[in-house]
Order: C-alpha cells, then sequence, then structure tokens
C-alpha cells in the first residue's frame, strides 16, 4: 500500500484498487497521446467509442452476460432504477417485494407510485438480521416481476439462493455484490447496481435487462431517460453519459480480469470474510449481528454492544487507519465493508487490531 494510504471500510463509495488509480493518474492530463484528460473528451469521440465498447465486452465476458441481455451504462445511480423498474416492467401494474432491508424498502415505497407493490415477505420484524424463506411465497398471479435486493449493504444479510418467483421475472439490485462473485444471469430479468460499492466511482448504475423486456410499453408519462429502450437504442448514449466513471469502471473489469474473474475474486473474498467472521464467533467483545447462514461476505455489521466502548473503538481505529467502520445511523455499531479491493492484509491487520482493542478493554 502506498504511503499515506489508509484501509477504507466505507459502504460507498468504497475503496478501489490502488492499480487502478494509479493508472488513471498516469493518464490523468494526456490519454494514451491523445493531449487530453478522458474527462475533457467528446462522448462522440472514436477514443471514448474504444473505452465504452472495450468496458462493456469486458464486464460481459466477466459475469458471461447472455446475447440476449443489453448491458446499460446509466446516471442516477441505483435510487433512479427504483422508478425505472416498475416504470419499465409493470405492464399489469402489479410486482411483489421481498423486503430485506432499507434499500429494497425503498425500492418498495417509490413501486408504490406506479402501480401495486406487495410486500410478499419482510424480515423487519427482526430489524433484517436475516433472510425469509422465500422457497413458497404467496406470489400475486398477475405480478409482472419479484424483486430483491440481493445484498443488504446496511444489514450484512445475502441471499444465498434465490427466491422461487414460480415463473415470474426476477428483478435485483446488486449494487453490494456486483462482481464479487459469478452469478447465473439467465435466472434474472433485470439486475442492477450502483457501481460505488464494489466497481468505481459514484454516479451511475449498470442495468442487465433481458432484450424482451426492453419495449415502448412503459407506464404513461414515463420520462425519456428512464424509458430503458431509449438508453437501449442508443448503446447508452442517448445524452452525455458519466464518461470518467465509465473509463474507471473499465480499468476496474480490466483489474478483475487479471485477478482471475469471478470465482477468483469469489475466493478472494470468502477468504477475507471468514477472517473477520472468525474472530467475532470467537470474540469475547464483540459480535457479528446476522444469522449466520445468512452472512454477506461483502458487509460485516458487528457490536461490542455499549455505545461508550464502540466509540472509543471506532476512534481508535480510525487513529491506527481504519477509516469508516462506523456502523449506519439506522443500526448503529460498527460495519466493515470489504468489497473486491479490499486487500486481504486490510482485513488481517483489522483483526489484529481488534485482538489487541479487546485486551486492552476487556
Ligand atoms: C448504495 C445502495 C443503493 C443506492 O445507490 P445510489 O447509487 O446512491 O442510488 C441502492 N441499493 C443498494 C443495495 C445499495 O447498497
Amino acid at each position: 500500500m502506498s504511503e499515506g494510504r489508509i484501509y477504507n471500510f466505507s459502504a460507498g463509495p468504497a475503496v478501489l484498487p490502488e492499480e487502478v488509480l494509479r493508472e488513471a493518474a498516469a493518464e490523468m492530463l494526456n490519454y494514451r497521446g491523445c493531449g487530453m484528460s478522458v474527462m475533457e473528451m467528446s462522448h462522440r469521440s472514436k477514443m471514448f467509442e474504444e473505452i465504452i465498447n472495450e468496458a462493456e465486452k469486458d464486464f460481459r465476458e466477466l459475469l458471461n452476460v447472455p446475447e440476449n441481455y443489453k448491458v446499460l451504462f446509466l446516471q442516477g445511480g441505483a435510487s433512479q432504477q427504483f422508478a425505472a423498474v416498475p416504470m419499465n416492467l409493470m405492464k399489469h401494474g402489479v410486482a411483489d417485494y421481498i423486503v430485506t432491508g432499507r434499500w429494497a424498502k425503498k425500492a418498495f415505497e417509490e413501486a408504490q407510485k406506479y402501480g401495486k407493490a406487495n410486500k410478499i415477505a419482510s424480515s423487519e420484524d427482526k430489524t433484517f438480521t436475516y433472510i425469509p424463506d422465500c422457497s413458497d411465497l404467496p406470489i400475486s398471479p398477475d405480478a409482472d416481476y419479484v424483486y430483491i435486493c440481493e445484498n443488504n449493504t446496511i444489514y450484512g444479510t445475502k441471499f444465498w439462493q434465490l427466491p422461487n418467483t414460480k415463473g415470474k421475472i426476477l428483478v435485483s439490485d446488486v449494487s453490494s455484490c456486483f462482481l464479487s462473485e459469478p452469478i447465473d444471469v439467465k435466472k434474472y430479468g433485470v439486475i442492477y447496481g450502483g457501481v460505488q460499492k464494489n466497481i468505481g466511482p459514484a454516479g451511475m448504475v449498470i442495468s442487465v435487462i433481458r432484450e424482451d423486456l426492453i419495449t415502448d410499453d412503459v407506464f404513461p408519462g414515463t420520462p425519456t431517460m428512464l424509458k430503458w429502450k431509449t438508453q437501449a437504442d442508443e448503446n447508452s448514449l442517448y445524452n452525455t453519459p458519466n464518461c470518467y466513471c465509465i473509463y474507471i469502471c473499465g480499468k476496474v473489469f480490466k483489474w478483475i480480469k487479471n485477478m482471475g474473474g469471478l470465482e477468483a475474486m469469489k475466493k478472494h473474498n470468502e477468504k477475507k470474510a471468514k477472517i473477520l467472521y472468525d474472530y467475532l464467533d470467537n470474540s469475547k467483545l464483540f459480535r457479528g449481528t446476522v444469522v449466520k447462514k445468512d452472512r454477506s461476505l461483502m458487509n460485516v455489521p458487528f457490536v461490542i454492544g455499549d455505545d461508550a466502548m464502540e466509540k472509543k473503538f471506532i476512534a481508535e481505529a480510525k487513529a491506527a487507519g481504519f477509516e469508516n467502520l462506523k456502523g449506519h445511523k439506522s443500526v448503529g455499531g460498527m460495519r466493515a465493508s470489504i468489497y473486491n479491493a479490499m486487500p486481504i492484509e486490510g482485513v488481517e491487520k483489522l483483526v489484529q487490531f481488534m485482538e489487541k482493542f479487546e485486551k486492552e478493554n476487556r
């Protein structure tokens, strides 16, 4: 790690691979001899066309995206898709939502503006510390889709098994587990994620949408920009996209490919999470807050159970170079987000620090 850099456990915007940042820095003033920065070039230029095409190609390769799915680089973040999903998909005005956290709840509330959104399962009764059994849910016969948030960034839970949608289209917000492991794209109608958790800078969402779901038959009054067909017809270049973000994401895709792709990424992430969870399970001071079988590999919430002691821990950790360990304001305690770009030694050193803190404060 470079001099002066800290270990950043932020939930998002989050840590990026240092190699990527260094490469971008080297290309900042003069991108590949064109005499300007990527920030300064036309999104209609040949140079940028190559950047976006290569980014899409690498993304498709990594996630093994089938031919009949479009990959869109869109603005407005993941939150914008909370509205775009019902606007584009609620042909019968009905959808079923599984509410496993704050982001799923926000999506559910947004969908109610455009049709009948049903909450068919929830884990709110236990502060979202588990994933409900989704093997036999009361799926609405006329539902246009079933919606999940696959990795719950704030609460640290993850769907390790997709819900049985009884033949309905599955829509998944994968913001905080995007490209952290291989997935079978064919099982979904729509996958989308804000890139600032695991892939790049903030302000963009990547949506992977099955082609037959991209139509002119959208909610009346849907803004041109929110209609997937507008964006798909123009290859994400209907208007000026977030060019620099696409460029950085492209570099992160190359970085993941160099690391060995998503299988290797998954192993890397499992290894890191195990180091932290094993320690939490044996600690007499700290404990994880999530039902074990539903634990996320990306976001690890934990508590001491004593406000003053938690404040002390967060302050001392910060002083020691471990940043952004404070839990989300809605849950308190601590949370370590250990996305793709967090190196193993970052987690090892955090655990060493926690061990030391435990010895000093028991
Ligand atoms: C961060 C996050 C969002 C919101 O992303 P924005 O890009 O800020 O809109 C949505 N869903 C999940 C799961 C998230 O982690």
